[in-house]
Protein backbone atom coordinates (compact mmCIF):
# COMPACT_ATOMS: atom_id res chain seq x y z
CA UNK A 1 0.00 0.00 0.00
CA UNK A 2 1.08 3.42 -0.93
CA UNK A 3 1.10 4.62 2.70
CA UNK A 4 3.65 1.66 3.91
CA UNK A 5 6.66 3.15 3.11
CA UNK A 6 6.17 6.68 5.67
CA UNK A 7 7.06 5.74 9.42
CA UNK A 8 3.92 7.21 11.02
CA UNK A 9 2.95 6.51 14.51
CA UNK A 10 -0.35 5.61 15.01
CA UNK A 11 -2.18 8.18 17.69
CA UNK A 12 -4.67 5.82 19.61
CA UNK A 13 -6.21 9.44 20.47
CA UNK A 14 -7.54 9.90 16.38
CA UNK A 15 -8.54 6.27 16.67
CA UNK A 16 -5.85 5.51 14.37
CA UNK A 17 -6.44 2.13 12.76
CA UNK A 18 -4.90 2.20 9.26
CA UNK A 19 -6.87 -0.46 6.88
CA UNK A 20 -3.99 -2.82 5.22
CA UNK A 21 -6.27 -5.05 3.03
CA UNK A 22 -6.68 -3.39 -0.37
CA UNK A 23 -9.98 -6.03 -1.27
CA UNK A 24 -11.66 -4.41 1.73
CA UNK A 25 -10.53 -0.66 0.85
CA UNK A 26 -11.56 -1.63 -2.82
CA UNK A 27 -14.86 -3.30 -1.52
CA UNK A 28 -15.87 0.15 0.49
CA UNK A 29 -15.29 2.28 -2.71
CA UNK A 30 -17.25 0.32 -4.52
CA UNK A 31 -20.00 0.98 -2.10
CA UNK A 32 -20.35 4.36 -2.39
CA UNK A 33 -20.84 3.75 -6.26
CA UNK A 34 -18.41 6.39 -7.73
CA UNK A 35 -19.37 8.21 -11.09
CA UNK A 36 -17.69 11.27 -12.97
CA UNK A 37 -20.97 14.01 -11.53
CA UNK A 38 -19.71 12.86 -7.77
CA UNK A 39 -18.27 14.67 -5.32
CA UNK A 40 -16.88 12.72 -3.07
CA UNK A 41 -16.10 13.48 0.37
CA UNK A 42 -13.72 11.61 2.80
CA UNK A 43 -13.43 11.77 6.46
CA UNK A 44 -10.00 10.38 8.34
CA UNK A 45 -8.61 9.47 5.26
CA UNK A 46 -5.27 8.82 7.48
CA UNK A 47 -2.61 7.04 5.18
CA UNK A 48 -4.85 6.86 2.17
CA UNK A 49 -5.56 3.45 2.30
CA UNK A 50 -9.44 4.35 0.57
CA UNK A 51 -8.33 7.44 -1.24
CA UNK A 52 -5.84 5.73 -3.01
CA UNK A 53 -9.00 3.94 -4.94
CA UNK A 54 -11.04 6.62 -4.72
CA UNK A 55 -8.04 9.26 -6.73
CA UNK A 56 -8.68 6.47 -9.39
CA UNK A 57 -12.00 7.37 -10.17
CA UNK A 58 -13.19 10.32 -12.51
CA UNK A 59 -15.25 12.35 -9.87
CA UNK A 60 -16.29 15.71 -10.22
CA UNK A 61 -14.82 16.70 -6.64
CA UNK A 62 -12.67 14.94 -4.10
CA UNK A 63 -12.50 16.19 -0.92
CA UNK A 64 -10.24 15.08 2.30
CA UNK A 65 -11.41 15.94 5.83
CA UNK A 66 -8.14 14.49 7.93
CA UNK A 67 -7.59 16.04 11.64
CA UNK A 68 -3.99 15.17 11.68
CA UNK A 69 -1.73 17.44 10.31
CA UNK A 70 1.12 15.05 9.94
CA UNK A 71 -0.90 13.28 7.48
CA UNK A 72 -2.90 16.55 6.23
CA UNK A 73 0.13 17.54 4.58
CA UNK A 74 1.19 14.40 3.25
CA UNK A 75 -2.26 13.38 1.79
CA UNK A 76 -1.68 16.89 -0.08
CA UNK A 77 1.74 16.12 -1.58
CA UNK A 78 -0.20 12.49 -2.19
CA UNK A 79 -2.93 13.64 -4.11
CA UNK A 80 -2.87 17.10 -5.52
CA UNK A 81 -5.97 17.22 -7.38
CA UNK A 82 -7.79 16.61 -4.10
CA UNK A 83 -8.99 19.29 -1.88
CA UNK A 84 -7.19 18.66 1.55
CA UNK A 85 -9.49 20.30 4.75
CA UNK A 86 -7.51 19.98 7.84
CA UNK A 87 -10.27 20.15 10.24
CA UNK A 88 -12.30 18.68 13.12
CA UNK A 89 -15.28 16.52 11.19
CA UNK A 90 -17.11 17.19 14.42
CA UNK A 91 -17.02 21.14 13.89
CA UNK A 92 -17.22 20.85 10.46
CA UNK A 93 -20.14 22.80 9.08
CA UNK A 94 -21.98 20.18 7.31
CA UNK A 95 -25.04 22.49 6.01
CA UNK A 96 -22.33 23.92 3.89
CA UNK A 97 -22.59 21.46 1.70
CA UNK A 98 -25.72 21.86 0.99
CA UNK A 99 -24.94 25.37 -0.94
CA UNK A 100 -22.37 23.11 -3.09
CA UNK A 101 -24.46 20.92 -4.81
CA UNK A 102 -25.01 16.86 -4.22
CA UNK A 103 -22.21 15.01 -2.55
CA UNK A 104 -21.44 11.00 -1.18
CA UNK A 105 -19.40 10.87 2.22
CA UNK A 106 -17.56 8.02 2.90
CA UNK A 107 -14.98 7.05 5.75
CA UNK A 108 -13.39 3.99 8.37
CA UNK A 109 -14.37 6.37 10.95
CA UNK A 110 -12.55 6.61 14.39
CA UNK A 111 -14.09 4.80 16.44
CA UNK A 112 -14.66 7.48 19.49
CA UNK A 113 -16.30 9.81 17.01
CA UNK A 114 -18.75 7.50 14.93
CA UNK A 115 -21.97 7.62 15.98
CA UNK A 116 -21.86 11.49 16.84
CA UNK A 117 -20.74 12.12 13.47
CA UNK A 118 -23.19 10.04 12.18
CA UNK A 119 -25.87 11.54 14.16
CA UNK A 120 -24.58 15.12 12.65
CA UNK A 121 -24.06 14.17 8.93
CA UNK A 122 -27.73 12.28 8.35
CA UNK A 123 -29.41 15.17 9.79
CA UNK A 124 -27.32 18.46 8.06
CA UNK A 125 -26.36 17.20 4.86
CA UNK A 126 -29.73 17.70 2.52
CA UNK A 127 -27.56 17.07 -0.54
CA UNK A 128 -26.18 14.09 0.08
CA UNK A 129 -26.93 10.78 -2.30
CA UNK A 130 -25.41 8.14 -0.18
CA UNK A 131 -22.76 7.57 2.47
CA UNK A 132 -20.43 4.50 3.73
CA UNK A 133 -19.09 4.75 6.57
CA UNK A 134 -17.20 1.98 8.71
CA UNK A 135 -17.58 1.81 12.66
CA UNK A 136 -17.29 -0.23 15.08
CA UNK A 137 -19.37 -3.80 14.59
CA UNK A 138 -21.49 -2.64 17.81
CA UNK A 139 -22.65 0.65 16.14
CA UNK A 140 -23.43 -1.00 12.65
CA UNK A 141 -25.46 -3.66 14.77
CA UNK A 142 -27.47 -0.31 16.24
CA UNK A 143 -27.56 1.65 12.98
CA UNK A 144 -29.74 -1.25 11.25
CA UNK A 145 -31.82 -2.72 13.83
CA UNK A 146 -35.47 -2.93 13.98
CA UNK A 147 -37.69 -2.15 16.73
CA UNK A 148 -38.04 -4.16 19.63
CA UNK A 149 -34.44 -5.33 19.63
CA UNK A 150 -31.57 -5.17 22.08
CA UNK A 151 -29.69 -3.51 19.45
CA UNK A 152 -32.51 -0.67 18.98
CA UNK A 153 -31.88 2.95 20.23
CA UNK A 154 -31.98 6.23 20.20
CA UNK A 155 -28.87 6.68 17.65
CA UNK A 156 -31.40 3.89 15.26
CA UNK A 157 -34.58 6.30 15.68
CA UNK A 158 -33.01 9.65 14.93
CA UNK A 159 -31.07 8.15 11.94
CA UNK A 160 -33.67 6.10 10.55
CA UNK A 161 -35.84 9.20 10.03
CA UNK A 162 -33.47 10.81 7.95
CA UNK A 163 -32.05 7.36 6.15
CA UNK A 164 -32.60 4.26 5.03
CA UNK A 165 -29.71 1.68 6.48
CA UNK A 166 -27.95 -1.16 5.04
CA UNK A 167 -25.38 -3.57 7.02
CA UNK A 168 -23.02 -4.50 4.21
CA UNK A 169 -19.98 -6.39 5.48
CA UNK A 170 -18.03 -7.25 8.78
CA UNK A 171 -14.65 -6.56 8.57
CA UNK A 172 -11.71 -8.11 11.59
CA UNK A 173 -9.43 -6.54 13.52
CA UNK A 174 -6.75 -8.64 11.27
CA UNK A 175 -7.02 -5.99 8.58
CA UNK A 176 -5.94 -3.05 10.86
CA UNK A 177 -2.48 -1.91 11.53
CA UNK A 178 -2.92 -1.03 14.81
CA UNK A 179 -5.26 -3.82 15.44
CA UNK A 180 -8.31 -2.29 17.51
CA UNK A 181 -9.94 -4.65 19.82
CA UNK A 182 -13.58 -5.41 18.32
CA UNK A 183 -14.74 -6.03 15.12
CA UNK A 184 -15.83 -3.40 12.58
CA UNK A 185 -18.55 -3.42 10.15
CA UNK A 186 -19.33 -0.71 6.71
CA UNK A 187 -22.83 0.26 7.01
CA UNK A 188 -24.61 2.09 3.71
CA UNK A 189 -26.74 5.30 3.91
CA UNK A 190 -28.73 6.19 1.24
CA UNK A 191 -30.83 9.38 2.31
CA UNK A 192 -34.99 9.47 2.65
CA UNK A 193 -36.14 12.61 0.26
CA UNK A 194 -36.09 15.97 2.33
CA UNK A 195 -39.67 16.28 2.26
CA UNK A 196 -39.61 12.94 4.24
CA UNK A 197 -37.91 14.31 6.74
CA UNK A 198 -38.92 15.28 10.51
CA UNK A 199 -41.27 18.42 10.32
CA UNK A 200 -38.84 19.28 13.86
CA UNK A 201 -35.42 17.62 13.92
CA UNK A 202 -34.99 19.72 17.56
CA UNK A 203 -38.47 17.80 18.96
CA UNK A 204 -37.43 14.35 17.96
CA UNK A 205 -34.07 15.11 19.15
CA UNK A 206 -35.11 15.99 22.32
CA UNK A 207 -37.76 13.42 22.99
CA UNK A 208 -35.32 10.43 21.39
CA UNK A 209 -32.87 11.74 24.37
CA UNK A 210 -35.70 11.80 26.85
CA UNK A 211 -37.04 8.29 26.30
CA UNK A 212 -33.59 6.59 25.94
CA UNK A 213 -32.48 7.51 29.10
CA UNK A 214 -35.24 5.92 30.68
CA UNK A 215 -35.22 2.68 28.30
CA UNK A 216 -36.12 0.44 30.80
CA UNK A 217 -39.31 2.05 31.75
CA UNK A 218 -42.54 2.80 30.41
CA UNK A 219 -43.57 5.07 27.98
CA UNK A 220 -47.06 6.45 30.01
CA UNK A 221 -43.85 6.78 32.94
CA UNK A 222 -41.48 8.74 31.19
CA UNK A 223 -44.10 10.65 29.11
CA UNK A 224 -46.22 11.62 32.34
CA UNK A 225 -45.21 14.99 32.51
CA UNK A 226 -46.43 15.41 28.96
CA UNK A 227 -49.28 13.60 28.90
CA UNK A 228 -52.77 15.03 27.13
CA UNK A 229 -55.40 13.81 25.62
CA UNK A 230 -53.69 13.80 22.31
CA UNK A 231 -51.40 11.59 23.00
CA UNK A 232 -53.45 9.50 24.58
CA UNK A 233 -55.58 9.34 21.34
CA UNK A 234 -52.53 8.82 19.07
CA UNK A 235 -51.80 6.12 21.24
CA UNK A 236 -54.83 4.23 21.12
CA UNK A 237 -54.89 4.85 17.25
CA UNK A 238 -51.40 3.49 16.65
CA UNK A 239 -52.33 0.46 18.59
CA UNK A 240 -49.13 1.11 21.24
CA UNK A 241 -50.27 0.02 24.34
CA UNK A 242 -48.58 3.13 27.04
CA UNK A 243 -47.01 0.29 29.14
CA UNK A 244 -44.59 -0.67 26.29
CA UNK A 245 -41.11 0.03 26.68
CA UNK A 246 -39.34 3.31 24.41
CA UNK A 247 -37.50 0.24 21.94
CA UNK A 248 -40.63 -0.79 20.25
CA UNK A 249 -41.67 2.39 18.45
CA UNK A 250 -40.70 2.73 15.27
CA UNK A 251 -38.38 5.91 13.85
CA UNK A 252 -41.65 7.09 12.44
CA UNK A 253 -44.15 6.66 15.62
CA UNK A 254 -40.84 8.90 17.50
CA UNK A 255 -41.15 11.47 15.17
CA UNK A 256 -44.77 11.59 14.86
CA UNK A 257 -45.00 11.49 19.19
CA UNK A 258 -42.36 14.14 19.39
CA UNK A 259 -44.92 16.90 17.71
CA UNK A 260 -47.46 15.84 20.61
CA UNK A 261 -44.74 17.20 23.00
N1 LIG B 1 -9.01 6.00 6.22
C1 LIG B 1 -7.82 5.48 6.84
C2 LIG B 1 -7.81 3.96 6.75
O1 LIG B 1 -8.89 3.39 6.50
O2 LIG B 1 -6.74 3.38 6.92
C3 LIG B 1 -7.71 5.92 8.30
C4 LIG B 1 -8.86 5.52 9.18
S1 LIG B 1 -8.56 5.79 10.90
C5 LIG B 1 -9.70 4.64 11.59
C6 LIG B 1 -9.36 7.33 11.27
C7 LIG B 1 -8.77 8.56 10.65
O3 LIG B 1 -9.54 9.69 11.05
C8 LIG B 1 -7.35 8.89 11.07
O4 LIG B 1 -6.61 9.29 9.97
C9 LIG B 1 -7.49 10.06 12.07
O5 LIG B 1 -6.37 10.91 12.10
C10 LIG B 1 -8.71 10.74 11.50
N2 LIG B 1 -9.49 11.48 12.52
C11 LIG B 1 -9.65 11.20 13.82
N3 LIG B 1 -10.50 12.04 14.41
C12 LIG B 1 -10.90 12.90 13.43
C13 LIG B 1 -11.75 14.02 13.42
N4 LIG B 1 -12.40 14.41 14.53
N5 LIG B 1 -11.91 14.70 12.26
C14 LIG B 1 -11.25 14.31 11.12
N6 LIG B 1 -10.42 13.25 11.08
C15 LIG B 1 -10.25 12.55 12.22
Amino acid sequence: MSGQAYQHKAKKSLGQNFLTDRNICRKIVDAITPSPEDHIIEIGPGQGALTEFLAEEELRQLTLVELDDGLADRLVGMYPKARVIRADALRFPWDSLNEEGGCKIIGNLPYNVGSKLIWDIVSKVKTLHRAVFMVQHEVAQRLTAEPGCKAYGGLTAWVRNFAQTRYLFKVPPTVFRPQPKVDSAVVCFVPRPVSDWPESPEALDRLIKMLFQMRRKQLSTILKPHWSEAMAAWFAEQGVSPSARPETLSPEQFRALSMLI
